[in-house]
C-alpha cells in the first residue's frame, strides 16, 4: 500500500498522494471539530470501493462530494473500523458476532448491562443472563 496522507495538523487540512510515483492527488480534506483532517482522509480512502489511485481527478472530486453528502458516522461498537449510516446502530460486522465465543457472521442481540454493553449469540446469552427477551433461538 502506498497510499499516504499527508496532514498539517495545525491547518487540521490533508491530502492524499502516493509514495511511489511522488504524486499528490485528490481533494484538499479540512477536519472540523469532530475528526481531524487526517482521520477523515483516511475515512474516505477505506470507503473508496477502489484504490484512490484507480481514479482521475475528476472522478475523485465527485467521489469526495459524495462522500461529503453522506450522513455517516463511525460504527460505537468497533470504535469507527467501519462507519455507517446515522440511521444504523452498528456496522453489519459488530451486529452478527458474538463478544461470548467470538462468532462472526451470526445473528446476535445487544444486552445491556450496567454501563457495558455486549453482543451476544443465542446460546452465550442464555449461558450468561439466562432468558433474556429477544435474543434468536
Ligand atoms: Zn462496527
Ligand atoms: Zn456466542
Amino acid at each position: 500500500m502506498s497510499v499516504r496522507v499527508i496532514y498539517d495538523e495545525k491547518e487540521n487540512m490533508a491530502a492524499i498522494y502516493c509514495s511511489t510515483s511522488d504524486v499528490a492527488f485528490g481533494p484538499a480534506i479540512y477536519g472540523d471539530k469532530k475528526m481531524d483532517a487526517e482521520r477523515l482522509a483516511w475515512k474516505f480512502i477505506q470507503w473508496l470501493p477502489q484504490d484512490s489511485r484507480q481514479y482521475d481527478q475528476v472522478d475523485l472530486m465527485s467521489r469526495w462530494a459524495e462522500f461529503s453528502a453522506l450522513n455517516w458516522r463511525e460504527c460505537p461498537e468497533c470504535f469507527g473500523d467501519q462507519i455507517i449510516p446515522y440511521t444504523e446502530e452498528a456496522c453489519d460486522g459488530c451486529l452478527h458476532r458474538c463478544d461470548g465465543c467470538g462468532d462472526r457472521g451470526i445473528e446476535s442481540v445487544k444486552v445491556v448491562r450496567g454501563t457495558k454493553s455486549e453482543r451476544f449469540c443465542g446460546e452465550c446469552a442464555r449461558k450468561k443472563i439466562g432468558n433474556y427477551p429477544g435474543f434468536p433461538q
